[in-house]
């Protein structure tokens, strides 16, 4: 059995004569988060799907959770238990209340969460009583992550989670999937949201054109740790510029030379997304 909660060795998957994933070698470990990145018809609902057990594989050899999602047999139904999907929308049971919707779901698993404390963690407590074909995008949204969770899932995969939802509910999400890693559950997750990657993964893959360009801590991406830093300030009545790997020092440095205060000062190192538009960009 793999020591991972995701391998992935050598996968591929092509449409017709199109290489959509082109021999991607990835691990995931147990309780980690791990964010998938890359530019729109990368390849990244692709590879999720077929770890999900929803997609054909052409090549490669993969295990979640100690099992091929390609080839579960008799195993479909505990493995399917033990794996929770929010996927980039669904739509079902409408009628229902949002508070019928979850205890509903609850009862299709074995060990599922208390539906109550799942309506208050995704923030719906407001909406509970609320009928499901009323709720707005970004609360629809918390309905499917919350019931991508109502099973007690082992790990779970994230489709682009936030899109739609204000920065409040955002930030609440984000607490929330803190809150599942400390429980211990491994994550999955895409998103177009590079501060989202930031803020949540331990580790990144970019992918472009069905390959894999770098997997790496969202800190140290594209050497981003060693990037020099840009000190703006004004001095003399005009904008001044620096490169520096030692901005610290530079900053004391100026404020020794101007006397303590120095005006309109910005240290500024590159962003994630900064450093992620250059890596893709590289590659088109
Ligand atoms: P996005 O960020 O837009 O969701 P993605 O990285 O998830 O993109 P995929 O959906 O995995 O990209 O698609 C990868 C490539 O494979 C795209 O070029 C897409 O057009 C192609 N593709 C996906 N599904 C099929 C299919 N069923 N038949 C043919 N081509 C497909």
């Amino acid at each position: 059995m793999s020591s991972s909660a995701i391998s992935i060795q050598g996968l591929t998957k092509n449409y017709g004569d199109f290489a959509a994933v082109d021999g991607i070698n990835l691990e995931v470990s147990y309780g980690e988060i791990f964010a998938i990145l890359g530019p729109n018809g990368a390849g990244k609902t692709t590879t999720v799907e077929i770890l999900e057990g929803y997609r054909d594989r052409d090549g490669g050899k993969v295990t979640v959770l100690g099992e091929d999602p390609g080839n579960l047999g008799e195993k479909t139904y505990s493995w399917r238990e033990r794996i929770g999907i929010v996927l980039q929308s669904t739509s079902d049971s409408e009628d229902l209340s949002v508070r019928e919707t979850i205890h509903h779901f609850a009862r299709y698993y074995s060990h599922p969460k208390d539906p109550e404390s799942v309506i208050a963690l995704t923030g719906l407590s407001e909406k509970a009583d609320a009928r499901v074909h009323t709720l707005s995008g970004g609360q629809r949204r918390r309905l499917d992550v919350a019931l991508g969770i109502i099973g007690s899932p082992e790990l779970l995969f994230l489709d682009e989670p936030t899109t739609g939802f204000d920065p409040e509910a955002r930030r609440a999400f984000w607490d929330l999937i803190r809150t599942l890693r400390k429980e211990g559950t491994t994550i999955l997750l895409t998103t177009h949201y590079l501060d989202e990657a930031e803020a949540l993964a331990d580790r990144v893959a970019v992918i472009v054109a069905g390959k894999i360009l770098e997997i790496s801590s969202p800190e140290t991406l594209g050497n981003r740790h060693l990037a020099q830093a840009r000190i703006t300030w004004l001095e003399g009545g005009q904008q001044r510029e620096l490169l520096s790997n030692n901005p610290t020092g530079e900053v004391a440095t100026i404020a020794a030379r101007m006397g303590g205060e120095i005006p309109e000062l910005q240290v500024i190192r590159p962003s994630l997304e900064d450093i992620y538009l250059t890596m893709i960009g590289e590659d088109r």
